[in-house]
């Protein structure tokens, strides 16, 4: 379990919580909350914990001590953990930082269940080819994603018209231009229908989430960047669909819930019990559509040309975006300069195509350096 102590780790591990005899877990990451981090691996007896910041593995040793639980600390550390025998690997980090010990995962041949889709944005074809040669088993856990998934089931992608993946439009999603300047952390990270970590929260207000989750499709269902459509859903009950060559469509719903992907990938081809409440459609009485205002939310746009562009290119949105975020965050950055400055560093940054996860970790780091730069500047 990579990210063991996030919104994604919690509902992971709440679902192996209520099946223990059918779960032995082997190894659970943070960054640097040693003290969550521990009480999760002494609650799962898990063989290994590890920190990613270095600074907080003697926390953490302290926090296991007189446990059987091996305690590490590093980047290193982490790699080697996501490396270790397992049935499956839940790869739910927070952006690219996740990216070298969801590889290390692939690299065994396993399966992996992905929810950090900057792993996959970032990565692209260096992670599809990564997969094939291993002979891994990619299972989308992004809710969209797993929708997709399951409404293809097996299905030739050549008779695929088009898959649409649906976006709740965010917290701001009724909000004019004007008020979405003074948008706050705190008002965009109150998303209206997931709760969810604050990264991610973010990307859905600024849209740049289902910018991000468009690549990941082209990826994981590679029918073509034109096949790809987005559609606004607000009350996110119908989680993707796909509409076939005879005029089907076919659409996955559920609550909004998590753990509903997450189990569809871990018990995956079979099912298993969750604790979520069955969908009630009659209350919820109503599910409308409309289309994307990429006026006010630009990041769709950027994403798909980015997408279209291939190579490094999404990368760079990748890197540009979660340096935007985190200075958004930190109250440094306005709002809708988040999409501005993802746009700005496109621009002044032409990346090699990478074909080795070094060269991509490299456009990783040289597209931070950049928005930093930008940042500066601003
Ligand atoms: P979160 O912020 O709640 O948790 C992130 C996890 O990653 C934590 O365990 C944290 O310790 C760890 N982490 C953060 N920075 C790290 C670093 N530099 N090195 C190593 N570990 C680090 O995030 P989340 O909401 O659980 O999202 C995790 C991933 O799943 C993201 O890629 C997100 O886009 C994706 N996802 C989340 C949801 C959701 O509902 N939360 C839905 C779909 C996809
Ligand atoms: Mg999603």
């Amino acid at each position: 379990m990579l990210g063991a102590t996030g919104s994604i780790g919690a509902s992971t591990l709440d679902l192996v919580r209520r099946e223990p005899e059918r779960w032995q877990v082997v190894t659970l990451t943070a960054n640097g909350n040693a003290e969550e981090l521990a009480k999760l691996a002494r609650e799962f007896s898990a063989e290994l914990a590890v920190v990613a910041d270095e600074g907080a593995v003697p926390r953490l040793r302290e926090a296991l001590a007189g446990t059987p639980v091996r305690a590490e600390g590093g980047k290193a550390a982490l790699v080697e953990g996501a490396g270790l025998a397992a049935d499956i690997t839940v790869a739910a980090i927070v952006g690219c930082a996740g990216l070298a010990p969801t590889m290390a995962a692939i690299a065994q041949g396993r399966t992996v269940a992905l929810a950090n889709k900057e792993a996959l944005v970032s990565a692209g074809e260096v992670m599809t080819a990564a997969v094939r040669a291993s002979g891994a088993t990619l299972l989308p856990v992004d809710s969209e994603h797993n929708a997709i998934f399951q409404c293809l089931s097996g299905a030739d992608l050549a008779d695929v018209r088009w898959i649409t993946l649906t976006a709740s439009g965010g917290p701001f999603r009724d909000w004019p231009a004007e008020r979405l300047a003074l948008a706050t952390p705190a008002e965009a990270v109150k998303h209206p229908n997931w709760s969810m970590g604050a990264k991610i929260s973010v990307d859905s207000a600024t849209m740049m989430n289902k910018g991000l989750e468009f690549i990941e499709a082209y990826h994981l269902f590679p029918v073509g960047t034109e096949r790809l459509r987005i559609i606004v859903h607000p009350q996110s009950i119908v989680h993707s669909m796909v509409e076939y060559r005879d005029g089907s469509t076919l659409a996955q719903l559920g609550p909004s819930d998590m753990r509903v992907p997450i189990a569809s990938a871990l018990a995956w081809p079979a099912r298993m019990d969750t604790p979520c409440a069955p969908l009630d459609l009659a209350a919820i009485g109503e599910l409308s559509f409309r289309a994307p205002d990429e006026v006010r939310f630009p990041a769709t746009r950027i994403a798909r040309h980015a997408a279209a562009a291939g190579g490094g290119v999404p990368a760079v949105l990748n890197a540009a975006n979660e340096v935007a975020v985190a200075a958004f965050l930190a109250g440094k950055l306005a709002f809708t300069h988040i999409a501005a400055q993802v746009e700005e560093t496109l621009g002044r940054f032409a990346p090699s195509s990478p074909s080795t996860l070094d060269e991509v970790i490299a456009i990783d780091a040289e597209a931070r350096a950049r928005a930093r730069e930008l940042l500066e500047l601003a």
